[in-house]
C-alpha cells in the first residue's frame, strides 16, 4: 500500500515545489534575538521573530526557569485534571486574569489549542459564530468543531459585521470573533465598535490576542486596553508563544462560568499534557516584570514609530499600523522573495509573504519590530532596505 500513498506523496511535494511554496527553515545556531546566527555561520539581524519585547532570552526568565526545575522538576506526565496541575499552574493562571482583568484563566498547551477547544463546548447548532475573515487559522480550525451556524465578516468591516448580526438574529447565542491584532497588515481590530455592535445586536464578544497582548496598549495590555473596552469582551485567547516570553503555552481568560465550563468539557484541555513546571514559572516572572514597568512597551512602540518614520521618509510603501508589524508592500511574489534574498545577504533577516499567504498582488515583506532592537540595529535595516529597493527600483 505504502508504495502507492508515497507516489501520490512525492507528486504532491514536487507540485508544492514548483509553485515555488516549499518552505525551507533556516537553522539558527545561538539563542533567539535581536541578533542571531545561523547554521552557515552568518551572523544576522532579526525582524522576523515574534519576540516582541525581547524576552525570549531574558536572564530573568532563564533564571526562573532553571530555578524551577530545581524545585518542581521537568515535566508533568498528566493532563490538569488526573494529575498535572501544580501550584505554578494556579498562579500563572491567576496572573494572565490579573493582566487581563478578567475573572479566571484556563491554561492550554498552546493558543492553538485554546482556539481549538474554545467554540465546540461553548456554542451548539442554534448559536452563531460571527467570524473576522483574517482570523487566524486556529479560530477558524476551531470554529469547524463546533455545530453553530457560521456568518463571515470583511476583515475589521463593521458595516458587513453589522449585516452578519443582523442576520444572526435568528440564532439563540451570539459571539463575534476576532484577532486583536492581524498579523499581515499589522492594522488592529476595532474593538470599541465591536463591543457597541455587540451591545446593540446582544452578542457577547471574543479577542485573540496573540499578536496584541504586550504590545499594543499604553502598557501592553493589548487591543482591550488600547480601545478601553477591558472588562466588555467575555473570552479572550491569548500566547506565551510571542511577546510573553515565546517558550510555548496558551491561554483562555474570561468569565468565570465560561472557564470552569472549559475546564470540564474542552478537549485540548481535557486530553492533552500540562505546560512543563519550568514554563509555568517563567510565566510567572514575565506577568511580575509587566506589573513592574512597561519600559519595555515603551521601547517597542519608540522603534516602531521610528522605523516606520524613516522607511516612509525612504519612499516605501508601508500598510497602515497599529501594532509591532510593518507590512511593506511590494505587491509582486518573485520581488518580495528576490528582496527578502538581497536583504539577508546585508545582514538582515526578513520574510517575503505573499499568495495564499496574502492576497494575490499584495506580496509584501514583514518586519517585525521588537524592545531587543536598538537604534542602530533599526538604521541598518533602513540602510539596507533602501540599497536594496534602489537595486530593484522599488524607491528612487
Ligand atoms: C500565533 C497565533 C496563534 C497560535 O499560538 P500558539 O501558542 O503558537 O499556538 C493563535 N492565534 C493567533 C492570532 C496567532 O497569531
Amino acid at each position: 500500500m505504502y508504495t502507492r500513498v508515497q507516489e501520490h506523496l512525492q507528486k504532491e511535494l514536487a507540485a508544492i515545489r514548483e509553485a515555488g511554496l516549499y518552505k525551507n527553515e533556516r537553522v539558527i545556531v545561538s539563542p533567539q534575538g535581536a541578533d542571531i546566527k545561523v547554521s552557515t555561520g552568518q551572523e544576522v539581524l532579526n525582524f522576523c521573530a515574534n519576540n516582541y519585547l525581547g524576552l525570549s532570552n531574558n536572564p530573568k526568565l532563564v533564571k526562573a526557569a532553571k530555578e524551577a526545575l530545581d524545585t518542581h522538576g521537568y515535566g508533568m506526565s498528566s493532563v490538569r485534571f488526573i494529575c498535572g496541575t501544580q501550584d505554578l499552574h494556579k498562579k500563572l493562571e491567576q496572573k494572565v486574569a490579573d493582566f487581563f482583568g478578567t475573572e479566571d484563566t484556563i491554561l492550554y498547551a498552546a493558543c492553538f489549542d485554546s482556539n481549538g477547544g474554545v467554540f465546540e463546548p461553548l456554542f451548539l447548532e442554534e448559536d452563531a459564530i460571527i467570524s473576522d475573515s483574517l482570523n487566524h487559522a486556529s479560530i477558524i480550525d476551531g470554529v469547524r468543531l463546533s455545530k453553530a451556524v457560521r456568518y463571515r465578516y470583511n476583515n475589521a468591516d463593521m458595516a458587513d459585521l453589522e449585516e452578519q448580526l443582523k442576520l444572526a438574529q435568528a440564532q439563540r447565542f451570539r459571539i463575534i470573533v476576532t484577532d486583536g491584532v492581524f498579523s499581515m497588515d499589522g492594522n488592529v481590530a476595532p474593538m470599541d465598535k465591536i463591543v457597541e455592535l455587540a451591545n446593540k445586536y446582544d452578542a457577547m464578544v471574543m479577542v485573540d490576542e496573540c499578536h496584541s497582548a504586550g504590545v499594543v496598549g499604553k502598557t501592553g495590555r493589548g487591543v482591550t486596553e488600547l480601545f478601553n473596552v477591558r472588562g466588555k469582551v467575555e473570552i479572550i485567547t491569548g500566547t506565551l508563544g510571542k511577546a510573553f516570553g515565546g517558550a510555548i503555552g496558551g491561554f483562555t481568560t474570561g468569565k468565570k462560568e465560561v472557564i470552569e465550563l472549559l475546564r470540564q468539557r474542552s478537549r485540548p484541555y481535557l486530553f492533552s499534557n500540562s505546560i512543563p513546571p519550568l514554563v509555568a514559572a517563567a510565566g510567572i516572572k514575565m506577568f511580575e516584570m509587566m506589573d513592574e514597568t512597561h519600559e519595555l512597551q515603551d521601547k517597542l512602540h519608540t522603534n516602531t514609530d521610528y522605523f516606520v518614520g524613516k522607511m516612509k521618509a525612504a519612499g516605501f510603501d508601508l500598510k497602515p499600523t497599529k501594532s509591532a508589524i510593518c507590512a511593506v508592500m511590494l505587491y509582486d511574489a518573485k520581488l518580495s522573495q528576490d528582496f527578502a534574498a538581497k536583504l539577508l545577504a546585508e545582514g538582515i533577516y526578513v520574510i517575503g509573504f505573499y499568495y495564499p499567504v496574502v492576497a494575490k498582488g499584495q506580496a509584501r515583506i514583514r518586519v517585525q519590530l521588537s524592545a531587543a532592537h536598538e537604534i542602530a540595529h533599526l538604521d541598518k535595516a533602513v540602510a539596507a532596505f533602501t540599497k536594496v529597493g534602489k537595486e530593484l527600483g522599488v524607491i528612487k
